[in-house]
């Protein structure tokens, strides 16, 4: 059976080269007589898995000593709850909305304090990334709040806010691994897993580590606390072993191809092919301000309700799936994460050049 082009804003395609040794790998995991699935989270060939991922993804981001690198679960969502329950001392934090990630994260911040809503692009359906180099930044804010790359959007900040001296905090979700990161720039990273990393259920905090408190409020569920998951080394409760494990593949196939410098190279070519095209094309058009665009999802309109479904399904039926846009946006979006071959897009390319010339 042939696999199809999956462009996906998420669950999405995962390196051929890792599903397969998954699949060598499913019934007898380096000669231990069992799969990842089935063996305890306490034992030493687990413990390995889990060590070696966390070693993996520090060397893949450089990331510094003072950080703890954490796997929970919960995904994105929960961490809306789990930052501002854990970072707020003062019980105030900016948002920067550009999109409806960032908004969910906001709406969810006020439940424990003052959220601030510092900047939006709402105002022309999030195309664009605003100015953020003068906010008016809290004095008390305990953090500034992005969601980096906008999945639904197709926006990226090239330029991080000016955050004033605050802490930031960024929701990578759609873009972790894709590039290189200054992890220094922040106070907490987080990222849900199954967008650029690997199967669903696992959400990774890169967080400083004076960042962890101790001083919570009794409220504060143990599960939501950074400090009980940093002291058990992820390994308070059941993790989710499997997730865990795929996503060391993951990393060790990053490092394998050169790390994130090279993952850069190789996804701003997907893009640049992509994006030259739409800039182009006389049918399709992209719908994101340039300097801001992502190089992981790429919206694209055509001017009509109708040549948007019929090369939806066309492309379909062609092998290139999941290419309708999210509902809020309409039109298309491709999403073209790490695992996605050039040679996706470069058909998909191809593709939508013949759709272009077939319906004029
Ligand atoms: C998908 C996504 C989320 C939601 O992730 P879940 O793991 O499903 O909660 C949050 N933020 C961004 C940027 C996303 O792309």
């Amino acid at each position: 059976m042939a696999r199809v082009y999956n462009f996906s804003a998420g669950p999405s395609m995962l390196p051929e080269a890792v599903l397969k040794q998954a699949a060598e790998e499913m019934l007898d995991y380096q000669g231990s007589g069992q799969s990842v699935m089935e063996m305890s989270h306490r034992s030493k060939v687990f413990d390995n898995i889990i060590k070696e991922a966390e070693k993996d993804l520090r060397d893949l981001l450089n990331v510094p000593d003072n950080y703890k690198v954490l796997f929970l679960q919960g995904g994105a969502s929960q961490q809306f709850a789990a930052v501002p329950m854990n970072l707020m001392k003062n019980g105030v934090a900016d948002y920067i909305i550009t999109g409806q990630w960032a908004k969910k994260a906001y709406e969810e911040a006020k439940k424990y304090g003052k959220a601030v809503a510092v900047a939006s692009s709402a105002d022309k359906t999030f195309s664009y990334i605003p100015d953020c180099s003068d906010l008016p930044i809290d004095d008390d804010a305990d953090y500034v709040y992005i969601c980096h790359n906008n999945t639904i959007y197709g926006t990226t900040f090239k330029t991080l806010p000016n955050t004033k001296g605050k802490i930031l905090v960024a929701d990578m979700s759609s873009d972790i691994l894709s590039q290189p990161v200054n992890v220094s720039d922040y106070g907490l990273i987080y990222f849900g897993v199954q967008k650029n990393v690997g199967p669903a259920g696992v959400v990774v905090a890169i967080i400083r580590e004076d960042l962890i408190r101790d001083d919570l409020p009794e409220s504060v569920p143990t599960m939501l606390k950074y400090k009980t998951q940093a002291d058990a080394e992820s390994l308070y409760n059941t993790p989710n072993c499997w997730g865990i494990y795929m996503c060391g593949l993951v990393f060790k196939y990053l490092k394998s191809l050169g790390g994130l410098s090279e993952m850069q190279k190789i996804n701003e070519k997907k893009a640049g092919i992509l994006y030259d095209f739409l800039d182009n094309s006389k049918m399709f058009r992209g719908t994101v301000r340039k300097e801001d665009r992502s190089l992981m999802n790429v919206p694209f309109v055509t001017d009509s309700e109708e040549l948007n479904a019929k090369f939806i399904k066309e492309a379909t039926e062609a092998g290139f799936v999941n290419l309708k846009g999210h509902r809020s946006v309409g039109g298309m979006r491709a999403s073209i994460y790490n695992a996605m071959p050039v040679e996706g897009v470069e058909k998909l390319v191809e593709f939508m050049k013949k759709f272009e010339a077939d319906n004029q």
